[in-house]
């Protein structure tokens, strides 16, 4: 039987590889433009850390993780998103004394077992980004200020960006109070997992995607309605700090995010575009994480960006990304001799930093150019018995369809000038 590919995962092929390279380095630009630089986590971490990390109540945790054992019988799991990683690594190598705040940023696969659709795989890209050691509304303010100015650079107009606040874990226990009481007589119309998130974590609940209890919480008391005072004033100045910056947002008193461990702000920026899977990128800050991670106290905001949703975005947008450009030259061999010439003559053009291609399957002639064409090099040359006594040969520039008889000395030179130009 023929092997597939496993469900929800997706294969990256040469023809689109350009645009993931385009989004990649524009965003490795920009993170070293704002002072933060790349972590790299493994694949895989002790399925402990995302029960402390992402939180034992959430659907990533109780739904969606790829966990197995190891041959020692160690529980794993394949990372379903990258800021609990990120922790650990920061708390494993002592970061916090280092100069603060601690800028780091991503780019990673992460899994999830979860129901496919457009948007939604088992494996995913994320770009993402985590800012260490600075409680301060300024630090959420320059987190969202920078992908703002990602989805500018990229030419993304439109996408909403919505901002919530769901307070500190003081304001949050009066708040379970009052959602409790909301919810005590709806209770049975909940699914399962919902009915135990009722005495654990109910605000949980807020978030569950089964219909019904997407119901039952509509008209359900808003969070940000019963901040306390502190927690009002940093959501308030990160306000106007966006608005100093020119940022617009909307406040969607409905996010409560999908991770355990957000406090204070949280935020999405949501296509209108792309459907349902719409969230393209989903944030927050998380100051009790690292504590509950096992490290020292320290605040944290960060964020979590869909590749693959980003690409849609701006597929449904149509913004054309440049083609790679294909070799520069194509040599092609007419017998023994000029076969040996040809690959000296490529070894020296590559180490000269000039691409070139030839043949490596000793086709003829006309099956070499047939190919050449096809992968559409700038230049031509077809060197013979002829050529190779002559020590000269025709340059063909395919753009122009001009052939131009130049002396085998003078090609390296001449395409290193064409580089240059
Ligand atoms: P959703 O509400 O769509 O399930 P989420 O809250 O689970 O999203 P996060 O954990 O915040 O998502 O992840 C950050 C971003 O990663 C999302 O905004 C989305 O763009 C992307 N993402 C999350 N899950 C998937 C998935 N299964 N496939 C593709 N992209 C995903
Ligand atoms: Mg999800």
């Amino acid at each position: 039987m023929l092997i597939q590919a496993p469900k929800g995962t997706n294969d990256i092929l040469p023809e689109d590889i350009h645009r993931w390279q385009h989004v990649e380095r524009m965003f490795a630009t920009l993170c070293a433009q704002f002072g933060y630089r790349e972590i790299r986590i493994p694949v895989f971490e002790h399925t402990e850390l995302f029960f402390r990390g992402v939180g034992e109540t959430t659907d990533i945790v109780q739904k969606e993780m790829y966990t197995f054992e190891d041959k020692s019988g160690r529980s794993l799991t394949l990372r379903p998103e990258g800021t609990a990683g990120v922790v650990r690594s920061y708390i494993e190598h002592g970061m916090s004394s280092q100069a603060q705040p601690v800028k780091l940023y991503y780019n990673l696969t992460a899994y999830r077992y979860e129901k496919m659709q457009k948007g939604r795989y088992r494996e995913f890209h994320q770009f993402g980004m985590e800012l260490f050691g600075a409680a301060d509304p300024a630090a959420d303010a320059e987190i969202i200020s920078l992908l703002a100015l990602f989805f500018e650079r990229l030419g993304i107009g439109n996408l909403s960006l919505n901002l919530n606040s769901i307070g500190c874990p003081v304001c949050r226990t009066d708040y379970n109070q009052i959602l409790r009481e909301f919810l005590s007589d709806r209770i049975v119309t909940l699914c399962e997992t919902c009915r135990d998130r009722y005495d654990r974590n109910p605000m949980r609940i807020l978030d569950c995607k089964e219909e019904s209890c997407r119901q039952q919480v509509k008209q359900a008391p808003a969070l940000l309605d019963h901040i306390c005072e502190d927690c009002r004033g940093h959501f308030d100045a990160l306000c106007s700090k966006l608005e100093i910056m020119g940022i617009r947002y909307a406040i969607d008193k409905g996010i409560v995010r999908g991770l355990d461990y957000y406090t204070r702000t949280v935020f999405e920026f949501v296509s209108r575009n792309i459907g349902t899977q719409g969230t393209v990128c989903g944030g927050g800050r998380y100051d009790g994480l690292m504590e509950a991670c096992g490290g020292p106290k320290t605040p944290g905001i960060g964020f979590g960006l869909g590749v693959e949703r980003l690409l849609m975005e701006m597929e449904s947008q149509c913004l054309e990304i440049a083609l790679p450009e294909p070799p520069l030259i194509y040599i092609g061999s007419i017998g023994d001799r000029a076969i040996a010439a040809v690959e000296t003559m490529c070894c020296d053009m590559r180490r000269k930093g000039i691409s070139c291609v030839k043949d490596v399957m000793g086709r003829s002639v006309k099956a070499q150019m047939k190919y050449a064409d096809k992968m559409g090099t700038r230049y031509t040359m077809v060197l013979g018995d002829n050529e190779i006594e002559s020590g000269r040969a025709a340059l063909r520039d395919m753009k122009s369809g001009e052939s131009k008889d130049i002396s085998l000395d003078s090609l390296t030179d001449r395409l290193l000038k064409f580089k240059e130009a």
